[in-house]
């Protein structure tokens, strides 16, 4: 079976939502692109309530030229609609998901998938043999210069403004975006510049339950995670992304100079969840793909720290610590492939669909599980047995302790707000836990308790 058109793509997409309706919908995205082609989404899922599942979001063909993340997109979202409709589970090769686990993904998940980020780059690059290394969209830069195409991967608003923010020794890695418009790494003119990227903002912004993102990439076997513009670390809060103090210092691997700080429970999420993709990779067929965080991504014709500027991941999991009304979204790459070729021949690109699909169910399976962390030291007893165990008194999310068991919880579900509401009371008044707590707040504390079973039971 040869590559899919970019007809194809849509119409692979529409049909599953003909197919399943009852737990499909196809979503146009708002920007056209250049060549006036609509982006769609397939959204799976049972979203007939307000949208506080959790949501997964997979963005495929970013990269005109990887052709094969659309193909394997649509064979996921087929695969896993037609396992739920027959109530089977899923094989990829010695991976396998029970059929609990396939209706679990549907009742539980909000998915949302981009089949082709990149219409008119795949379009153009399958037109001619001599198209086909080409990466960036299509548009030409301004109405007067005919130069064509951004790098959609390092358009997104994210530390955009390279030669401010990074040290002047990493600026022209050949990871990092580019200001040259005819490089393959032209950032584009302005952040968030082009259709193709304003379309996964605007998805990011009008379903803030997407908690999760793979962006489906090729060629060199790694899972990968934030951060991707210098190394992680959790010890100094200070040292983030959008702190001017630490303009021109960014990007070395010298993480005492500057290093991105990271919540170390958001590090360890994305940690856990990059471990079950691989694990579920390496299952299928013994592809040994390697979790990686995305600076240390080792890269051909490159060094082995490689700054990123303007990433889908990056910008992804940054947006709520710029952005107060944004919800976090941990976002995670894959490099498909432990081969060198971006286009893969049939035989071949039909295991890596497998192997991928494979990490994708993962990673659904991830999303859906409640989240139990069980580094902290045991709790004082309380009556009842909750209380506080980070600062959500801001809208989250972070840790409460409840019935036991320490719960990770997120807005943006509306009974989380007011749980929050009703945590933060009980935080700055802490004597309102005990047993000598009046009647109103008896009350509140167990109505707090109510809804944190509710959570619990959901989950
Ligand atoms: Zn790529």
């Amino acid at each position: 079976m040869p590559y899919l058109t970019v007809e194809e793509i849509e119409s692979g997409l529409s049909d599953l939502e003909a197919r399943y309706p009852s737990v499909c919908r196809h979503i146009a995205l708002p920007h056209r692109t250049y060549e006036g082609r609509t982006v769609t989404a397939l959204r799976i899922g049972r979203h007939d309530d307000d949208g506080n599942r959790a949501g997964v979001l997979f963005l495929a063909n970013v990269h005109a030229n990887e052709w094969g993340g659309s193909d394997t997109a649509l064979s996921f979202a087929s695969d896993l609609l037609q396992a739920w409709e027959s109530g089977t589970g899923l094989s990829y090769g010695g991976t396998a998901f029970s059929a609990d686990d396939v209706a679990s993904i549907i009742d539980l998940c909000d998915l949302f998938v981009v089949g082709c980020v990149n219409p008119d780059g795949r379009a153009y690059s399958q037109e001619a043999p001599a198209n086909k290394d080409w990466r960036k969209n299509r548009r030409p830069l301004n109405d007067t210069d005919p130069r064509i195409g951004a790098d959609i991967n390092r358009n997104f608003d994210f530390l955009f403004d390279i030669e401010r923010a990074f040290d002047p020794s990493v600026v022209d890695a050949p990871t990092m975006g580019s200001l040259a418009p005819l490089s393959d790494h032209y950032q584009g003119i302005g952040p968030n510049s082009e259709a193709e990227s304003r379309n996964i903002v605007a998805l990011l912004d009008e379903h803030p339950n997407i908690a999760w993102m793979l962006d489906i990439h090729c060629t060199g076997g790694q899972v990968m995670r934030s951060w991707g513009d210098a190394p992680n670390q959790s010890s100094r809060p200070e040292m983030t992304f959008y702190n001017p103090d630490f303009d021109g210092v960014r990007g070395t691997p010298d993480v005492t100079r500057y290093g991105e700080y990271i919540d170390p429970h958001d590090e360890s999420r994305m940690s856990e969840a990059v471990t079950a993709i691989v694990g579920a990779i390496h299952g299928v067929r013994d592809q040994r793909y390697t979790g990686v965080q995305l600076f240390n991504r080792p890269t051909a014709g490159a060094g082995l720290f490689n700054p990123m500027s303007g990433d889908t991941i990056d910008y992804a999991y940054s947006r709520h610590l710029v952005n107060p009304d944004a919800s976090c979204v941990y976002g995670l790459a894959v490099e498909f492939s432990l081969g060198d070729d971006p286009q893969p021949p049939d035989d071949e690109m039909q295991n890596i669909i497998a192997d991928v699909s494979a990490g994708m169910v993962a990673l659904c399976l991830h999303a859906r599980r409640p989240v139990i962390h069980t580094g902290f030291e045991k709790p004082p007893i309380l009556t009842p047995d909750f209380r506080i165990l980070t600062g959500i008194i801001d809208g989250g999310p972070g840790w409460v302790w409840v019935n036991g068991r320490p719960v990770f919880v997120k807005p943006p579900d509306p009974r989380m707000y007011e749980l929050l509401r009703r945590v933060g009371e009980f935080q700055v008044a802490p004597e309102l836990y005990g047993p000598d707590a009046v009647g109103s707040q008896r009350e509140a504390l167990q109505q707090v308790v109510g809804l944190a079973q509710g959570l619990l039971e959901e989950l």
